[in-house]
């Protein structure tokens, strides 16, 4: 007969008290549950939080090792353990833990030897709806409303093309995502994402997004089949303030007199990185007159963008490289004609600069192929929204009758 103690303290009291450690009495077994603390290996956590030790325990983390490379593991990681104490040396049942990418592995030692297991954890998928309207912040009012927070960055992202989150967006416009969850046979939340849909209002501008497979890859599009992603960034660098707008007839600060400014100024810390706009191949990267160190990148269709006054090139930057969309080509600095550090950024349009804060930037649409499945798509999930509304305005409707 097995007697199962699930207080570790009752278990230790057990062990010190040795008269009951002879044969005849029955096998007591402890389970335990314990987190890794920075810096611990699995086998010293194991040898400081429990009795165990020697050989078994050697035999035990090199079984296991098999099956997940225990370096791997993270300060924080859970385990259980079990193991039972029929004499002063403790013998390892089993010790399990399940992996970040949902994989339970363990080992069990018996008189018939060691096994060790690593199995996928079943998941099912599920969808989640959050709906809301923005009161005082966009991040807080989306948490509310039930998204979790590690979607916040991404749903930012989706609209960040379209929309300056720190200007347009104010009280009282509105939110709708739908997101997928991944639960394991017990209900519980295993995984957030990815983001299935989503629908703002920013000044009572409506916008959406919906996840879509291309064929080649998943990319958002908004309801018309548009990618969101445009083939060009509106701004290069993170850290954005304009200091000098495109201006065809402006004064120039140096020299003095009337000079078109053919590109826009962003001030911004010496060293800051610069991304590349879009896809596309570096046409020159090099000391260019006035503009100190320059970049131009040529991109599909007829554009081009280029990057002035850099302090200096990313690794690897040179003419003929191929580069992507938000790839650092360089660091902010003030060489050639410049008063102090900032970006000098230009776009051209078949040859010729245009103003880069006001250009179309260039739409990628699904082909027409694809359109059909599509919008079948958006429909289902724009049903969703419109039944999930409903629910939580009949909700209301009971509140206030009340
Ligand atoms: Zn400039």
């Amino acid at each position: 007969m097995n007697t199962l103690y699930k207080t570790t303290f009752l278990g230790l009291l057990l062990l010190q008290n040795a008269a009951w450690a002879s044969a005849d009495l029955p096998e007591i077994i402890i389970e335990q549950s314990f987190s890794l603390s920075s810096g611990d290996t699995l086998a010293e956590a194991l040898e400081e939080k429990t009795p165990l030790k020697g050989s078994t325990l050697y035999g035990a983390m090199h079984a296991l090792n098999k099956k997940y490379r225990l370096s791997r593991l993270k300060n924080g990681q859970s385990f259980k353990v079990s193991y039972a104490l029929p004499e002063d040396s403790p013998i390892i049942k089993n010790i399990s833990f399940e992996t970040p990418d949902h994989h339970s592995v363990s080992v069990n030692m018996s008189k018939d030897g060691i096994t060790a297991s690593k199995e996928k954890i079943k998941l099912f998928e599920s969808k989640s709806i959050a709906i809301g309207s923005i009161d005082s912040s966009l991040y807080k009012s989306a948490v509310d409303a039930g998204l979790p927070e590690n979607l916040i960055p991404a749903f930012i992202n989706l609209f960040s093309w379209d929309v300056d989150f720190t200007r347009e967006i104010r009280k009282g416009d509105t939110f709708k995502i739908t997101y997928m969850q991944m639960l394991d046979s017990d209900g519980k939340i295993r995984d957030n994402g990815p983001i299935l849909a989503a629908a703002i209002t920013a000044r009572g501008k409506p916008l959406d997004a919906y996840r879509f497979f291309t064929g080649a890859k998943y990319d958002y599009f908004n309801g018309k089949g548009e990618a969101l992603r445009k083939s060009l960034l509106r701004t290069p660098l993170d850290v954005v303030r304009v200091t000098s707008h495109y201006n065809p007839r402006r004064k120039h600060p140096v020299l003095g007199y009337t000079k078109a400014h053919k590109g826009t100024d962003f001030g911004a810390p010496r060293g800051t990185p610069i991304k590349a706009s879009g896809d596309g191949v570096i046409e020159r990267a090099n000391r260019y007159g006035s503009f100190g160190n320059y970049i131009k990148i040529r991109h599909t269709g007829s554009y081009k963008t280029a990057y002035a006054h850099l302090k200096g090139f990313a690794r690897g930057i040179r003419a003929g490289k191929r580069v992507k969309q938000g790839q650092i080509i360089g660091y902010v600095g003030t060489t050639g004609r410049s008063t102090g550090p900032h970006l000098h950024y230009e776009v051209h349009k078949n040859g010729r600069q245009v103003n880069p804060m006001k250009v179309a930037l260039p739409k990628t649409r699904l082909p027409k192929k694809k359109l059909a499945s599509f919008k079948g798509q958006v429909s289902k999930m724009v049903a969703l929204w419109n039944t999930e509304e409903q629910k939580t305005i009949q909700l209301a409707d009971q509140k206030s009758a009340l």
